[in-house]
């Protein structure tokens, strides 16, 4: 039975202005590394043996329904503007409506160069393949909203990284690809047809309920700020929070230099090209909203009266900060297994965050390990855990169920960097057995998994992965 996808295209109907048809490139071997049969599940994917998804997955063979096309956007980069970016190593086979009733766009990325390629090469090695991978999926398994993985293909090829890397392929699974950088493209540009027909396309697709871009705006910071406060909750550093790997749908987007901290600090920064730290752990939640305020402008443009939408998108993007600080304290709060709300609740997280930094406390196990009681064995001084924790003790008086809120809040595993670090170094040896693990283990990341404790153990001092670097 040959593998089935139920395509049914909207984005290519957008014309020609939004994207650039092209063929994926084909590639020497083909080789099929993962597929995630979950997923394709829910994506309405079927049928097809191994040999013939390593044709699709790889961009040999372009199945039924497909309209490969690579998209148009441009984008802030470390706040700089780049008129025209898009799809420089990614295509868009298309779409599905899920089992589940939601539309989703299928992607290949890694697949060969495009209109949008500048002088990259269109590919992609199996290091940063396999680290959307797992990481993607492992955001799921939290509970986080975002891109996942349907596929991993090796291409039997060379990329050139700093020496000769063996080439892959995924299969990225989205909401939708729209992306801030989707609507400054055409704002920048002048062509009000396009940003029209973009905002009607992005509103029925993901906010139906939304009223013109105003409405659009309003909905866009929402998600955002619900996906901003979840990152902070687990210790997650996107890397790259440039305007185009910020979703219109609110889901984590674009995992390159990502990693999730290990030692609690706030200015933690990965990213090996993020040199003044703009984009650290402490600093995503300004970032969000000066991007916010990048889609804001872009959205006016079309307008009728400018200086009425000024005014309500000013009012719009002020109102962010507030609404993601209200979002982030319900997620602590909840860490600490606190369900109700009461003054004083900020200060007592900060406390703990304050004395987690001082303490070098690593963010996850500390936080998993709150309620066992052991929580203080992960401070450098516990004798600071313990002041703070009489005060937490007479806050949870009186709350009906903490254990449970606390367990649902607190992660035991997560996707750690060297761990990762580890498993690409295999993966490029032809062993894939950590890359399996860690996928099976990071899907029921909630539950103790005491066979593989090796996977929540935080790094040794010579394992600690200091960088992590573009997916490019
Ligand atoms: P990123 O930083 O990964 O979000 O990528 C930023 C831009 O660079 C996007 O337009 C990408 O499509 C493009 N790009 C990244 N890597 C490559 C590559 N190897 N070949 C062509 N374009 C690339
Ligand atoms: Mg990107």
């Amino acid at each position: 039975m040959t593998l089935t996808i139920p395509f049914d295209n909207t984005y290519a109907r957008l014309g020609t202005g939004f994207y650039a048809n092209q063929l994926p490139v084909p590639v020497k071997a083909p080789e099929l590394l993962a597929f995630n049969g979950d997923l394709a599940q829910i994506l309405r994917v079927s049928g097809g043996e191994t040999a013939e998804m390593a044709q699709v997955f790889a961009g040999n063979t372009v199945p039924d329904g497909a309209e490969p096309l690579a998209q148009l956007y441009a984008g802030h980069q470390f706040g700089n503007f780049n008129p025209q970016l898009g799809d420089g190593r990614a295509l868009l086979l298309g779409e599905v409506t899920g089992a589940d009733g939601q539309r989703y766009d299928i992607q290949l990325k890694g697949s060969g160069p495009t209109a949008f390629s500048r002088n990259g090469d269109g590919r992609a090695w199996i290091g940063p393949v396999l680290r959307e991978y797992v990481v993607s999926e492992a955001m799921h398994a939290l509970g986080i909203p975002t891109t996942r993985a349907l596929a991993a293909a090796a291409t039997g090829e060379t990329v050139w990284r700093e020496g000769g890397k063996p080439g892959a392929v995924l299969t990225r699974v989205a909401a939708s690809h729209l992306r801030v950088g989707t609507f400054q493209v055409f704002a920048s540009r002048g062509q009000i047809e396009n940003l029209k027909a973009l905002t009607d396309y992005a509103i029925r697709r993901h906010y139906p309920e939304a009223d013109g871009p105003m409405g659009l705006l309003r909905a866009v910071r929402d998600a955002q700020s619900k996906l901003i406060a979840a990152w902070m909750s687990v210790g997650f550093i996107h890397g790259v929070m440039n305007t185009d790997n910020c979703a219109i749908s609110g889901e984590t987007i674009d995992y390159g230099p990502c990693a999730f901290m290990d030692v609690y600090h706030p200015n933690t920064v990965f990213s090996s090209i993020d040199r003044t730290g703009r984009y650290a752990y402490s600093n995503q939640p300004d970032i969000a909203v000066w991007n916010l305020a990048q889609l804001a402008t872009a959205l006016i443009q079309q307008m009728d009266d400018p200086q009425e939408g000024v005014e309500e998108a000013t009012e719009i993007v002020h109102a962010m900060p507030g609404l993601m600080q209200s979002e982030w304290l319900t997620r602590f709060r909840a860490k600490l297994g606190i369900s109700s709300e009461q003054a004083g609740d900020k200060e007592l997280v900060t406390g703990l965050l304050t004395r987690m930094a001082e303490g070098q406390a690593d963010f996850t196990n500390m936080f998993s390990a709150l309620w066992g009681g052991t929580a203080r064995d992960h401070f450098l001084d516990p004798a600071a855990f313990d002041a703070w924790q009489q005060d937490w003790a007479a806050r949870l008086e009186g709350e009906p169920d903490p254990a449970q809120v606390m367990r649902q809040a607190n992660p035991v595993f997560i996707p750690r960097n060297h761990r990762i670090e580890e498993m690409i170094a295999a993966a490029v040896e032809g062993d894939f057995a950590l890359f399996h693990r860690m996928n099976e283990v990071l899907a029921r990341p909630f539950e103790d998994q005491p066979e593989h404790a090796a996977l929540m153990r935080p790094p040794l001092p010579e394992e600690v992965v200091k960088a992590t670097f573009c997916g490019t």
